[in-house]
């Protein structure tokens, strides 16, 4: 069955209206504020109606300013809209779920784009990475882990999703966990360290090795030059969650072929 053009739009638009709450979580919570309440224009105060909050769109018919002041408003906002959306439906076509189950893979896939969209900038900016966030994330991963292994009838619990994830979540969070407490918290905050469970229930257990490696070289791929030229010292503080979210998308991505190239290099040794 090839995904009809009507749903894919359908998956663009509900992409859309997931990022502009997204949007809604990286501004606020940080901030230490509450996601309910109206958003209003940080500089005349004017409340935002439903045609000021139509994703994209909105955005392009105002140009970019506020309706009542002429402010200027981030293009970032506009971005994260997009990026979500792309996201999603780039996701729908990896997975293209033709049975109730594979519904099921295309919603982890979804709250590890939603997730992994919202810790790679807020720790990008605000260098913490919000307990909630990884915490829902989390259930929202489990829950449809369990799913898939009552819906798909080879599943057995012994063999099958959960306890990947659950395997993925412990292989993930015990080394950072190490390396936080050997280093007093000096190389890693905790909030990586916690974020590990999420990312390890994501990739699942052995790809959640993939995930790991590849943050690290990520992380380094992008410190060394920052070091090199001065821009950050070695104490400085570095975004890991942010790496963590890119090693993530490279296990989903590309862990099974680089796991099987990993182990193949060990083997013949
Ligand atoms: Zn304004």
């Amino acid at each position: 069955m090839t995904l009809g053009l009507f749903f894919i739009l359908a998956v663009f638009v509900f992409g859309l209206l997931i990022g502009s709450f997204l949007n809604v979580v990286i501004l606020r919570l940080p901030a230490g504020e509450t996601l309910f309440g109206r958003s209003a224009c940080p500089r005349c105060g004017h409340v935002l109606t439903p045609r000021d909050l139509i994703p994209i769109f909105s955005f392009l018919f105002l140009r970019g300013r506020c309706r009542s002041c002429q402010e200027k408003i981030s293009w970032r906002y506009f971005f994260i809209e997009l990026l979500t959306a792309c996201v999603f439906v780039s996701a729908l076509l990896f997975v293209n779920p033709v049975a109730l189950p594979s519904f099921f893979h295309l919603g982890i896939l979804w709250v590890a784009g939603a997730v992994g969209i919202v810790t790679f900038i807020v720790d990008m900016e605000h260098y913490i990475i919000l307990d909630i966030v990884t915490f829902v994330g989390v259930v929202f991963v489990l829950v449809f882990s369990l799913c898939l292994d009552i819906f798909v009838h080879s599943s057995s619990f012994v063999t099958g999703y959960t306890i990947h994830a659950l395997l993925g979540a412990v292989a993930g969070f015990l080394p950072f966990f190490a390396l936080w407490w050997f280093s007093a918290g000096r190389w890693i905050g905790f909030g990586d360290v916690k974020f590990m469970l999420f990312v390890g229930a994501v990739a699942g257990f052995p790809l959640v090795f993939i995930s790991m490696l590849f943050s690290f070289w990520i992380g380094a791929l992008v410190s060394l030059p920052l070091l090199f030229l001065g821009r950050k010292g070695l104490k400085s503080k570095l975004p890991f969650g942010t790496f963590l979210t890119l090693g993530m998308a490279t296990s989903l991505l590309f862990g099974t072929p680089l796991l099987s190239w990993y182990t193949s290099l060990i083997v013949m040794k």
